[in-house]
């Protein structure tokens, strides 16, 4: 639980930076960010759960950028996106392990 500590979290245009405490480094596209936002709306979306769901365009993520990131407690950020969509509470530790996922 210790090294899923970030140490700095940096915005770029299309991709978030995260050092982390043991060193290790990750860099998050957007788009794989959004795509598996952990929210119950988007998990329902994922699952087919939801019958109104519509799938996003390819220019939406072209156009995706982040306005901001809130902390959430010591264990999580709040990732607010430009379209509005905020429900998205990433925990540090599931950060870790897409970046690990996805290198
Ligand atoms: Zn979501």
């Amino acid at each position: 639980m210790q090294n899923f500590q970030p140490t700095r979290i940096e915005r770029s245009s299309t991709s978030l930076k995260i050092e982390w405490k043991d060193s290790y480094q990750s860099e998050l596209s957007y788009r794989l960010l959004r795509q598996k936002c952990p929210c119950a709306h988007c998990d329902a979306t994922r699952s087919g759960k939801d019958p109104f769901h519509i799938l996003p365009s390819e220019g939406f993520f072209e156009n995706l950028s982040l306005v901001d990131i809130q902390r959430v407690g010591r264990y999580a950020v709040r990732l607010v996106w430009n379209d509005g969509h905020r429900t998205g509470i990433y925990t540090f530790e599931f950060l870790r392990e897409l970046s690990e996922a996805d290198p």
